[in-house]
This record gives structure tokens, sequence and C-alpha cells, in this order.
């Protein structure tokens, strides 16, 4: 009986092993499966133990459609390389990035592209310490229109540390924290595609932090993130410090 455990065992291996070798489909990852291969990524990257990667094959393989197991919504950062530092390969990820990872109807419809049409149940919003964007808008002043849109999409995560009187030393982890809630937040309420299959259950947004020193992913406890199930607006918000909404930003 033993010996059968062990050779059930070994086929499931084995057949796991081919799987991967094969690049394989990641059609229909759930969300929660997703999170679990990007945190064992990040631990590959952060432990020096990355995974053989054939490029090539990759290619290959990918050529005739693309499966990303998840969306990433990520600064532009040049530390921040997300298939780099989840271990992943060719058409493993769909990469958004933007400075600040701030979310725009533009990069809302990439992110419902992903979700609707190749299927991925995952986005991470990915925010990073030391963000040059986050600080850019904390430090004010004037700044040229096409990035002064970009830094008021931060704005609301700063009026809110300063509502919430933040000292000084943790002023910035403060609002870059925020901030990837805040987007959390706006695509959701600005993506009736995204509510939809959130209500189906086959669409999550996660928040996480990369530590820019360390090559560390934090993810975010799942109840910060709630509000991505749709039931939780930003204008709906009673609590007292309650952030700006970002249709009020859009204005
Ligand atoms: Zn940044």
């Amino acid at each position: 009986m033993r010996n059968i455990s062990k050779v059930l065992v070994l086929h499931i291996l084995m057949l796991g092993f081919l799987f991967a070798q094969h690049g394989s489909t990641t059609d229909g990852v759930s969300w929660q499966d997703a999170i679990v291969k990007l945190k064992e990524g990040n631990s590959r990257f952060i432990t020096s133990s990355p995974s053989e990667k054939h490029y090539l094959k990759d290619v290959e393989t990918t050529a005739g459609g693309q499966h990303p197991y998840a969306i990433v919504l990520t600064c532009s950062d040049s530390r921040v390389p997300p298939e780099i530092l989840f271990d992943e390969s060719i058409g493993r990820l769909f990469i958004i990035r933007v400075a600040g990872n701030i979310v725009t109807p533009e990069l809302l419809g990439s992110i419902e592209y992903a979700a609707e049409h190749l299927g991925s149940q995952l986005l991470v919003v990915l925010g990073h310490t030391k963000c040059g964007a986050v600080n850019a808008a904390i430090a004010g002043g004037e700044a040229p229109p096409n990035i002064a849109s970009i830094l008021k999409h931060i704005q609301p995560s700063i009026n809110l540390a300063k509502s919430e009187k933040i000292d000084a030393e943790h002023f910035t982890d403060f609002v870059i924290h925020r901030n990837v809630l805040y987007q959390i937040k706006a695509a959701m309420q600005e993506s009736d595609v995204l509510k939809e299959l959130a209500h189906k259950g086959t669409f999550h947004i996660s928040g996480a932090l990369y530590n820019v020193s360390n090559g560390e992913v934090s993810f975010m406890p799942e109840e910060q993130t709630t509000p991505t199930h749709g039931e939780e607006k930003p204008h709906s918000e009673t609590k007292p410090h309650s952030e700006t909404t970002p249709k009020e930003e859009h204005k």
C-alpha cells in the first residue's frame, strides 16, 4: 500500500515536472493559486535560487496565444522588473507599468482586456519603497503638465496622510502603502467589467509592496483590500479618515 502511494506521488511529481518543462498553459489558474505562484517566485528570487529558464522555448510555446496567470500593475521604476522579481518567464505575467502604479482609463482598459479576454484572475497592484513618483507628489510644487497628470492620482493618499497627521519619518511609506489601496479601489470602482468578474468569483485584486533594498515582495493582508470585491467604494466611505474619491480627482 505504501509502495503504491509512493508510485502515485512519483507520477504526480513527474507530470508536474513535464508540465512545467513545456511552459504549460496558465489558463484557468485561480487567483488564489496565482498569489501562491507569485509568492513562491519571489521567494526563489530573494534566495538566489531561480528556476531554469528556456526563453526561446517559451517564445515558441506562447506564439499561438497567451494565458498570463496574473496581471501586475506596478511602477516604471527600473528597480522593479516584475518578471525578474517574481522569477517568471515569457507569457506568464501581463504587466502594466506607469510611474506611481496609478489607475487611469487607458491602464484600466489594459487590465480589463487581460481579465476578460486572457483569463487572468488576479491583479496585483505593486507599489515599492523609495518611489520617486510618490516623493515628487509629496514634494509638490509646479510640475510639467504630463507629469502633473500622474501626480494628481497620488494626491488623495497624501491628503490622507496629512489628515491622519502621519509624522515625517513615516510619511512617505504611509503614502506608498495607501496609494496602492487607493488604486485598488479606483480600479474596482471605475470598471464594470472587473466588478462583474469579481462578483462571479473569477477576479481579485491584491495589494503588495516591493522593497528595493532587499528584493522582497510583501503581500498586504486580504482584509485591507476587501473593497476590491466592489462592496465598498471610496466615495461611499463614511469613516472620518476616508480618502478623496478617484472620481473627484478626475474632475
Ligand atoms: Zn515608483
